[in-house]
C-alpha cells in the first residue's frame, strides 16, 4: 500500500518527530539509508523486514533504481512501507525523485519531514542561521551542484549574498568551496563552522576563516556554515559567549 518517506532526523534520535516514530512503530518494511541511528531502526516492530541500502565501504551499494524497483515491489505485498533517510527526505535525500517514481508506479506516498542537519547541524554547535543585525536569511546548498545531479550553482551571487551559507556533502571538497567563494568576493576573513556529526556524542565542530578552511582537518558528515553568525555559540559554556562578545559584540 503506501511508502512513507520518513525522515530520520539529523542523529540524536531523541530528535525524530513523533509521526516518524509511530509510523516506524507499525512499520511493515522499514528501507533505511546509512546514517540512520540504530535505536531508530529498533522502534520497528519484532517482524518487520528492515533493509539496509545505504553505502558502506567495500560493499557494492544499491543503486537508486534498485531502490525505486524494491520500493513499488515491496508497496505491493505490504501495507506500510517506511523510507527512513537521514533528515529531512526531501532535503538533498533523493526523496522527491523516489515519491515521483512510486505515485507513476500508482502507489501511495506520504512524506513526513524530518530535522534536517542544516538546521539542526548549526544549532547543535550554538549557531543560530538568523541574528538580528548579522544574517537576515540563509541559503542550503551541496557543494556536489553540477555533477550530473543538478544545475551549477550561481557561486557569485553565494559569494555575495550577505546571508548565512550552509553547505551539506562539502566536507570533500572545503578547498575548493572556500577558493571558489574567494574568488567571488567573499571576504577571506569571514567566520567558518565546520559542524561533524552534529547531535551525536561523537560532534565536532571547527572553527577557522573563509581562507583557513582548506588547512583544517573536517570528517564526513559535516555540516559547514559560513557568515557572520558561524562566529557565535550561544548555547555554549559562558566563557566563550563572554570572549565572543567582547571580541567584537556579534553577540
Ligand atoms: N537529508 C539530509 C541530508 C542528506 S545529504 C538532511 O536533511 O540532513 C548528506 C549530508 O548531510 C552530509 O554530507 C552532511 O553534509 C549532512 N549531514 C547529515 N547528517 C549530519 C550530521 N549528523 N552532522 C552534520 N552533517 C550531517
Amino acid at each position: 500500500m503506501t511508502v512513507h518517506l520518513v525522515g530520520a532526523g539529523p542523529g540524536d534520535p531523541d530528535l525524530l518527530t513523533v509521526k516518524a516514530a509511530r509510523i516506524i512503530q507499525r512499520a511493515d518494511v522499514v528501507v533505511h539509508d546509512r546514517l540512520v541511528d540504530r535505536r531508530i531502526l529498533a522502534l520497528a516492530p519484532p517482524w518487520a523486514e528492515v533493509i539496509d541500502v545505504g553505502k558502506t565501504p567495500g560493499r557494492p551499494s544499491t543503486t537508486q533504481v534498485e531502490i525505486n524497483e524494491l520500493l513499488v515491489l515491496k508497496s505491493r505485498n505490504h501495507d506500510t512501507v517506511v523510507r527512513l533517510k537521514g533528515g529531512d527526505p526531501f532535503v538533498f535525500g533523493r526523496g522527491g525523485e523516489e515519491a515521483i517514481v512510486l505515485r507513476s508506479a500508482g502507489v501511495p506516498v506520504e512524506e513526513v519531514p524530518g530535522i534536517s542537519s542544516a538546521l539542526a547541524g548549526p544549532a547543535a554547535a550554538g549557531i543560530p542561521v538568523t541574528m538580528r543585525g548579522s544574517s537576515s536569511g540563509f541559503t542550503v546548498v551541496t557543494a556536489h551542484s553540477g555533477d550530473g545531479g543538478g544545475p551549477e550553482l550561481d557561486w557569485r551571487a553565494l559569494a555575495r549574498a550577505g546571508t548565512t551559507l550552509i553547505i551539506l556533502m562539502g566536507a570533500g571538497r572545503r578547498a575548493h568551496i572556500a577558493s571558489t567563494l574567494i574568488g567571488h568576493g567573499m571576504e577571506p576573513s569571514t567566520p567558518v563552522a565546520a559542524v561533524t556529526d552534529a547531535t551525536l556524542p561523537t560532534q565536532v565542530t571547527v572553527r577557522c576563516r573563509l581562507d583557513e578552511l582548506a588547512a583544517v582537518d573536517v570528517e564526513s558528515p559535516a555540516a559547514i556554515v559560513i557568515g557572520a553568525v558561524a562566529d557565535l555559540d550561544v548555547v555554549g559554556s559562558p566563557e566563550r559567549l563572554r570572549s565572543l562578545v567582547s571580541h567584537g559584540g556579534e553577540a
